[in-house]
């Protein structure tokens, strides 16, 4: 597979660090747990985002746009990494925000992504929860268009086969990784929302044979409908990168059992498992992603689902400044 066929800007500090966690490993009696670090990728604190945008950001440039759309929660960390990289490169950057998370304190309004974004000066637009946020991007680029400019709207999470190809470039690093270091990866954890990293990473991973299961914990939508988005998107990619078929319709596993109350919405589970990495690790997940998918393993290898031999390498998808979002939810677990 020749991922330099296709346009790539480089903007991520890659690779990032595949590492074991013994604390942790140590705590919880279970596996042996490393941590595949994409929270390091460098660009506005880093997170998964920044993999997919090098890929997007090329075909934007490729295609001679001015000007990146694109949409999310209000602390969206995809929209944060997505004006970063706009700001890199001189384009312009309009961010769409959808109300998606209730009865919100001041913290979340200003603080955290939102805080960032701010301070990149994106311009910003809010709409309420369950805007038609796609309608809402081509509506706003139609506006672009009218004055002249070059849209280039990149998907919500950036998540279409342009962008899963930053997480077929993260599975090729993995497996290198683990080879180089003599490692055997019985499965890999992490959290799954708009598709576009568990897509990239099966796809990858399956087109090179690597043997490696994945595990996507889900942050909103239920098991079925989550694999169904995942499936689709790993077939899209696969047919982008010319091995079409290359994925299994079993090999596309989610477990939506840690998503709580909604997408955003603390739960307590994500409390204990932020609270964990931070004090045996020093490591730092977010509330809305890693912490939950941090939370789905910590139970899974309580309910004895991986061998005391068996590896597992849990992708750290990034987040952590939206920890600042949610100081309310942290308060009591803190005393
Ligand atoms: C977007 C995001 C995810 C989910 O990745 P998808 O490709 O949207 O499934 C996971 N963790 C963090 C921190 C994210 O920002």
């Amino acid at each position: 597979m020749l991922l330099s066929r296709f346009p790539r800007l480089r903007f991520a500090h890659l690779p990032t660090p595949l590492e074991p966690m013994p604390n942790l490993s140590r705590l919880l009696g279970g596996p042996a747990l490393y941590i595949k670090r994409d929270d390091c990728t460098g660009l506005a604190t880093g997170g998964n985002k920044t993999r997919k945008l090098e890929f997007l950001m090329a075909d934007a440039l490729a295609k001679g746009a001015d000007t990146i759309l694109t949409q999310g929660a209000l602390q969206s960390n995809h929209a944060r990494q997505t004006v970063a990289a706009a700001t890199r490169l001189g384009l312009a950057c309009e961010l769409l925000f959808e109300k998606r998370v209730k009865g919100p304190d001041d913290d979340y309004l200003r603080s955290g992504n939102v805080f960032l974004d701010r301070l990149y000066g994106a311009r910003t637009r809010e709409y309420p929860a369950d805007t038609d946020m796609n309608k809402a991007l081509e509506e706003v680029a139609e506006e672009v268009r009218k004055k002249g400019g070059k849209p280039y709207v990149v998907p919500g999470g950036g998540s279409n086969p342009v962008g899963a190809l930053g997480y077929v470039n993260c599975a090729i690093e993995l497996v290198t990784q683990a080879n180089d270091m003599g490692l055997r990866i019985d499965r890999v954890v992490h959290a799954t929302g708009s598709a576009g990293t568990q897509a990239g990473l099966v796809t990858g991973l399956e087109a090179i044979r690597s043997g490696i299961p994945v595990l996507g914990i889900g942050v909103r939508a239920p098991r079925a409908k989550q694999e169904e988005n995942v499936y689709r998107l790993c077939q899209a990619t696969a047919e982008f990168l010319g091995v079409k078929g290359a994925v299994a319709r079993e090999t596309v596993v989610a477990n939506s059992d840690y998503v709580g109350g909604g997408y955003g919405v603390p739960t307590e589970g994500m409390i204990e498992a932020v609270k964990l990495t931070a004090r045996h690790e020093a490591i730092l997940l977010d509330p809305v992603y890693s912490g939950k998918a941090m939370a789905g393993l910590i139970d899974l290898v309580r309910k004895g689902e991986f061998k005391g031999s068996e590896t597992v390498v849990f992708l750290h998808t990034g987040g952590s400044v939206g920890l600042f979002a949610y100081l309310r939810a942290f308060e009591r677990a803190l005393n």
